[in-house]
């Protein structure tokens, strides 16, 4: 993974936000008191987290626990029945995808969600889609109305798609990578848009053991680099390895949250969760 690149990434970012920042606008992403509701069901019941820069929070819990919803209200796919979503004393709860993708809210999906017949490389430069002003269009097929900033920014993917390890695949179609590929892939994409914060549904799902040590290598790259990760995921020894802090939710409901040890030692999480 080449930090070079994320430190670029990041520098961009600090330049952009230096100045205007309120002393008391957290820049952090605050979920403050959030409750989701479909129907009679309660997905989130009053959750609140803090992720911050540079850190790796994880976010644990059985199926239907509500950590997707919680990566689809911070991404702006769902509005909260009630609550708020804070950055840099802006009031995001109601903001639209595009408005959270421009502050570098970046997310990967549970089931990659990939163009199949676009490269690698047309694939990654999507992501960029929140600081391109050229056509959606004209990015994803490289017609001749792509400019200097484009060629710019496909310079850029390409060399994230290098450190990310995808270097040797750039110009293959997107259905041709296997399932890890397509999983680093998504993060690649999601780099690409410079985040401040990167949200991962699930990132190690289907990854080998050696797989799974390399998406640890990046997730720790992306800390070194000012990033704020959310990390979703099932496999327990990886998130209480890697992460910060770890938030644990249960039927919508938060249920402990705190350092990796306190939250694996807590009994209500051993309970629902860990088992015997
Ligand atoms: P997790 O990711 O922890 O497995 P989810 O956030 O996907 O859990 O789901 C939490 C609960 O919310 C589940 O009961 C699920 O069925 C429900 N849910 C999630 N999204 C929707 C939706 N779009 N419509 C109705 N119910 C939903
Ligand atoms: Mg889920």
């Amino acid at each position: 993974m080449s930090a070079n690149v994320m430190q670029s990434a990041s520098t961009v970012r600090a330049e952009s936000q230096s100045g205007a920042l309120a002393s008391n606008a957290s820049v952090a992403l605050d979920v403050v008191d959030i409750s989701k509701h479909f129907g009679g069901i309660s997905a989130l019941d009053h959750v609140s987290l803090s992720l911050r820069p540079g850190e790796v929070h994880g976010l644990i819990g059985p199926n239907g626990s509500g950590k997707t919803t919680m990566l689809n209200m911070l991404s702006g796919y769902y509005q909260p029945s009630a609550g708020s979503i804070r950055h840099r004393g802006e009031e995001l709860a109601n903001a639209t995808v595009q408005r959270r993708a421009r502050i570098g809210i970046a997310r990967t999906f549970q089931k990659p969600r990939l163009l199949p017949t676009l490269s690698v490389l047309d694939n990654a430069v999507l992501g960029a889609w929140p600081h391109s002003r050229a056509s959606f269009l004209a990015t994803a097929f490289g017609l001749p109305s792509v400019g200097r900033e484009e060629k710019a920014l496909r310079a850029q993917a390409a060399e994230i798609l290098h450190g990310i390890g995808l270097g040797h695949v750039i110009n293959r179609r997107a259905n041709l990578l296997d399932h890890a590929e397509q999983r680093f892939l998504e993060i690649a994409r999601g780099l690409v848009m410079q985040p401040r914060f990167i949200l991962l549904d699930e990132p190690a799902g289907g990854l080998t053991g050696n797989e799974i040590e390399h998406l640890a290598d990046v997730i720790r790259t992306l800390r070194e680099a000012g990033i704020g990760v959310l990390l979703v995921e099932h496999h327990t020894d990886f998130v209480f390895r890697i992460c910060d802090r770890v938030t644990t939710l249960n039927v919508g409901k938060m249920i402990k949250h705190g350092t990796p040890d306190e939250v694996r030692a807590d009994p209500e999480v051993i309970r629902v969760y860990l088992g015997a």
